[in-house]
C-alpha cells in the first residue's frame, strides 16, 4: 500500500505552524508497513485541494487528509472530497450527540454551524473523536481509500493511534509481518557512518535501513517484512550484524535508548558511583543524570565552577596550573575530575572544561573541551575535542561525549 498524506491549512503554508501532523502520521504508517512516499501541504481552497487530491490518485492508494474538518467557512476538507468523488454528506446521529454532550459539558451553548462538524462522507467509517469534536471517517473508492483525520495533533493523534492504525493494519496484508529495530551510533558523523555502509543502502530492498542524524547523533531505523516473525527477525540480526562489523564500535544502543540510560545501566551493573565538575557544560550533566528515577545510588552531587575562583576554592586547581595551562587545558581538567571524586567521595570524577563560544578563551577556539575522567583515583584519563559548533551545540554534545566516555 501506498500512502500519501495531505496536510490542509492556509496556516501551514504561511508559517505559522509546523506540519508536525505529516511527521506524526508517517512514523506510525512506517511502524504498520504501509510506505509513505508523498507529503502535500494546500491551502484552505477548495479548487487546489481538489487538484491535489487528484494528483495523489494517481500514485497512491490512500490519502490521509488532516484538518479543515472543524465548524468554520474555511473548513472545507470533507465538502470539496464529497464533491470529488460523488459522495453525498450525512449528519451522523452519533457524532452529533457526541458534539451536543461536549457543549453541555462545557456548560456553553451550541451554535448552527457546530452541527456541521457531525456531517460524515456517506457509507464511511467513523472515527470517533474522544478529545474535541469533529469525527475522522475512512472511505473506499475505486482503488484509493481516503482517511479524514482533524487538524489539532491533541485530537488527531489519540485518534489515529486508537482508531486510525487498527482500520490500516487490517487493509495492510493480513499475512506480512514487521519488524523493526533502530541503531543508535554516537562519535561518527552522519556522512562518515553512510560511506562505511554504502554498499549495503545500495543494496537494501528487504531489509530497508533508513539513516537519520539528529542532535549530533546517527541513527539506522532496519526494517524487515515476512509472514515468519521470526525469519523477519532473523533477517534483521544478519544486516545488523553486516553493518556493525563495520562500525559497531560506535554504536551504543537500540531503540528508544539514549547515551544518559545506558552510562545509568553501566553504572548500576557495576556499582559505581560517579560526581562531576562542570564548566562549560554548567551543570547540564547533572541536570540529565538525576533526571532518571533512582539516580541517588549512582549519581552523588557535583559543583558548577564556571569561574577561576570556584574551580580553585571549591574544587583546589593549583593557582600555578591556572598560571600556566590555563582552565582550558589537560591539567586543569585532570585537577577537576580527581578532586571533585574526592571531595564528593565517588569512584569515578567526571569534568567538562572549555570553550562554550561565541568567543575564544585563553587563545583556545570555540568549540575546544577537555573532559577529564578520574577512576577511582588510580588513573585519570583526559579527552580532548575540537567540535567548534554553537555555543548551545557545544554544552550538549559535550555532556553526550563524556556519557560516552564513561560508557567506554
Ligand atoms: P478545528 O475544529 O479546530 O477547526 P480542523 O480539523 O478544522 O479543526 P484546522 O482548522 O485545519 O483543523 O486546524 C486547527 C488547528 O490545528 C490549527 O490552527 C493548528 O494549530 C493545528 N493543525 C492543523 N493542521 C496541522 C498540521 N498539519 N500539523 C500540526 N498542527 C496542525
Ligand atoms: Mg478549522
Amino acid at each position: 500500500m501506498n500512502a500519501e498524506i495531505i496536510a490542509v491549512g492556509s496556516e501551514l503554508l504561511l508559517g505559522q505552524i509546523v506540519n508536525s501532523n505529516a511527521r506524526f502520521i508517517s512514523q506510525q504508517l512506517a511502524g504498520i508497513g504501509i510506505n509513505v512516499y508523498f507529503h502535500t501541504v494546500v491551502g484552505d481552497n477548495p479548487d487546489r485541494l481538489r487538484s491535489a487530491i487528484e494528483i495523489a490518485e494517481k500514485r497512491s492508494n490512500l490519502i490521509i487528509f488532516t484538518g479543515g474538518l472543524g465548524p468554520t467557512k474555511d473548513d472545507l476538507t470533507k465538502e470539496t472530497i464529497a464533491r470529488h468523488i460523488g459522495k453525498k454528506l450525512v449528519m451522523d446521529q452519533e457524532a452529533l450527540e457526541s458534539i451536543e454532550l461536549y457543549f453541555k459539558k462545557g456548560n456553553r451553548v451550541m451554535t448552527e454551524n457546530n452541527k456541521k462538524q457531525a456531517l460524515v462522507l456517506e457509507g464511511s467509517m467513523i472515527l470517533p473523536n474522544h478529545h474535541g469534536m469533529a469525527p475522522g471517517m475512512m472511505v473506499e473508492n475505486g482503488n484509493c481509500i481516503y482517511m479524514l483525520l482533524p487538524g489539532p495533533p491533541k485530537e488527531m493523534e489519540p485518534m489515529f493511534l486508537q482508531f486510525g492504525t487498527a482500520a490500516l493494519s487490517k487493509q495492510v496484508k493480513e499475512d506480512e509481518k514487521i519488524v523493526s529495530r533502530v541503531l543508535r551510533y554516537f562519535g561518527i558523523g552522519e556522512a562518515s557512518l553512510e560511506t562505511e555502509i554504502d554498499d549495503l543502502i545500495e543494496q537494501q530492498t528487504n531489509p530497508t535501513i533508513a539513516p537519520l542524524a539528529a542532535d549530533g547523533e546517527c541513527t539506522l531505523r532496519l526494517t524487515a517484512k515476512h509472514q515468519d516473525i521470526m525469519v523477519a527477525n532473523s533477517m534483521i540480526d544478519e544486516i545488523e550484524q553486516k553493518i556493525n562489523s563495520r562500525v559497531g564500535q560506535f554504536c551504543y544502543g537500540y531503540d528508544n535508548t539514549s547515551l544518559m540510560a545506558e552510562l545509568m545501566k553501566v553504572l548500576n551493573e557495576k556499582q559505581l558511583t560517579v560526581s562531576a565538575a562542570e564548566s562549560l557544560t554548567g551543570g547540564l550533566f547533572q541536570q540529565e543524570i538525576t533526571s532518571f528515577p533512582g539516580t541517588s545510588s549512582v549519581y552523588k552531587g557535583g559543583v558548577v565552577c564556571y569561574t577561576n575562583e570556584v574551580k580553585k576554592e571549591v574544587l583546589k586547581v593549583k593557582e600555578e596550573t591556572i598560571e600556566k595551562y590555563g582552565v582550558v587545558s589537560v591539567e586543569c581538567a585532570k585537577e577537576l575530575a580527581e578532586n571533585v571524586a574526592s571531595l564528593v567521595s565517588t569512584d569515578i570524577g567526571i569534568s567538562f572544561t572549555g570553550v562554550a563560544g561565541p568567543t575564544e578563551l585563553e587563545g583556545k577556539p570555540v568549540g575546544t573541551v577537555f573532559i577529564g575522567i578520574s577512576i577511582k583515583g588510580k588513573q585519570t584519563v583526559v579527552h580532548e575535542l575540537l567540535l567548534g559548533g554553537t555555543r548551545e551545540a557545544n554544552r550538549t554534545r559535550s555532556v553526550k561525549y563524556g556519557c560516552y566516555y564513561l560508557i567506554e
